[in-house]
C-alpha cells in the first residue's frame, strides 16, 4: 500500500531539521571534530580518509566536500547523496524520521516545489561553497585574435587554454579565458578587454556569482604535471600561461593578488608530494601585500620560496623564456 504523503517543503524541512540531527541519525557525529561553529572529519558520502576534507558549518546547516565528491549542500542534499535518492524523497525520508507533519491549517494546498525552487532553495542554504559547472561552452572563440599574439601566445598554448575572442552575446569583442574546477569541470569564462579598456570599462569582468575564491586557474592542468616540479603560485590568467609555455606545467593563479583560505588548502594538496611552492606575484604594492599574506598562510603546510623582481611594476607574464627560466633555477631548453 502506498502511502501518500504530504511533503511540508525544503524551506520548512531546513529549518525544522539540522546537520547535527543528521549526521546523529547516522551516527557520525563521534567521528567528526569540533571547532566552534565547524564540524569537521573524513568524509562520510564517499567514504574518505582524508580528516580535513569534510566540513559541516552548524550556524549556516551546510556541508561541503572538498575531496572526491567536490560538493556541498543542505541537509536534504546530504541525504540525498547519502542514500542515493532524489532530493524530493530525501526530504521525504527525514520528515519521516524526525516526525515532522505539516500543522493540520496548513497541510492542503502547499505547493510541491518547482524545480527552480529547488534550486534557489539549495543556493540559499550554502551558495558560497562550491563554483557549479556552467553546462554550456561559448561557440567559435577566434584564438587567432591579433591580441593573443600581442601577448605572446602561441597556437598551442592558445589551443591547451581554450581561450579567444568572443564574437557574439555580452561578451563580443572580449577575450575569453576558460576557468575549471579541481575535476576539470569548466566553471566560469573570465573576459579580458583586448587592449587598454576605455576609462568606465573594467580590464577583466567575471561572471555575477562566480567566487573565484573557491579555484584556482589551471590547478587541473598542473597536477597533471611533473609532480617533482615546485609548484608556482601567480596572481593572473596571463603570467599563468605564459609560465606554462615556457615549459614549466605546475603552474596556477590564484585570478587577485590576496589568496583565500580555500585556495592556500588547494595549493597545499596540488604540491604534493614534495610541497614546494613558490610565490612569483606582480612587483607593485598590491603584489607585495599578496606575497607576504600568502606566505603566512601557505608557510605552515608547505616548503615556499617567492621570486622577487628587481624592477618596480615587474610582472612574470612580462618576461622571456630564458628570464623565467632562470627565475624558476631550471635550464631553459
Ligand atoms: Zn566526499
Amino acid at each position: 500500500m502506498k502511502v501518500k504523503e504530504t511533503f511540508i517543503g525544503f524551506d520548512a524541512l531546513k529549518k525544522s531539521v539540522s546537520m547535527v540531527q543528521i549526521l546523529g541519525h547516522y551516527g557520525l557525529l563521534d567521528r567528526l571534530h569540533r571547532s566552534g561553529d565547524n564540524l569537521s572529519g573524513a568524509c562520510p558520502i564517499h567514504a574518505g580518509h582524508n580528516q580535513s576534507q569534510f566540513r559541516v558549518s552548524t550556524s549556516k546547516n551546510c556541508w561541503i566536500c572538498f575531496g572526491d565528491c567536490h560538493v556541498g549542500g543542505s541537509i536534504v542534499d546530504f541525504v540525498s547523496r547519502k542514500e542515493g535518492v532524489g532530493i524530493r524523497d530525501a526530504g521525504l525520508l527525514i520528515q519521516d524520521w524526525f516526525g515532522i507533519r505539516p500543522p493540520v491549517a496548513e497541510a492542503k494546498g502547499i505547493p510541491t516545489p518547482s524545480p527552480r525552487d529547488l534550486s534557489r532553495n539549495q543556493n540559499r542554504s550554502c551558495e558560497s561553497t562550491v563554483n557549479s559547472p556552467l553546462g554550456f561552452t561559448l561557440p567559435h572563440l577566434d584564438g587567432t585574435h591579433p591580441y593573443l599574439v600581442e601577448r605572446g601566445l602561441c597556437q598551442e598554448t592558445i589551443q591547451t587554454f581554450g581561450v579567444g575572442c568572443c564574437k557574439t552575446g555580452s561578451l563580443a569583442g572580449w577575450i575569453a579565458i576558460p576557468i575549471h574546477n579541481p575535476s576539470g569541470q569548466l566553471v566560469a569564462y573570465a573576459a579580458r578587454w583586448p587592449g587598454t579598456p576605455s576609462d568606465s570599462q573594467p580590464k577583466y569582468k567575471l561572471p555575477k556569482g562566480f567566487r573565484k575564491s573557491l579555484e584556482l586557474f589551471n590547478l587541473h592542468r598542473a597536477m597533471t604535471a611533473d609532480v617533482s616540479a615546485p609548484l608556482v603560485v601567480v596572481e593572473g590568467f596571463f603570467a599563468c600561461i605564459k609560465i606554462w609555455q615556457a615549459g614549466h606545467q605546475r603552474v596556477v593563479a590564484i585570478m587577485g593578488s590576496m589568496l583565500s583560505q580555500r585556495q592556500a588548502e588547494l595549493i597545499a594538496k596540488a604540491s604534493s608530494p614534495l610541497r614546494n611552492v613558490i610565490l612569483m606575484f606582480d612587483e607593485d604594492e598590491a603584489g607585495r601585500k599578496g606575497r607576504a599574506d600568502a606566505l603566512h598562510r601557505l608557510g605552515q603546510s608547505v616548503k615556499v620560496r617567492t621570486v622577487r623582481f628587481d624592477t618596480e611594476g615587474a610582472q612574470p607574464d612580462g618576461l622571456s623564456k630564458n628570464e623565467l627560466m632562470r627565475l624558476l633555477r631550471m635550464n631553459p631548453s
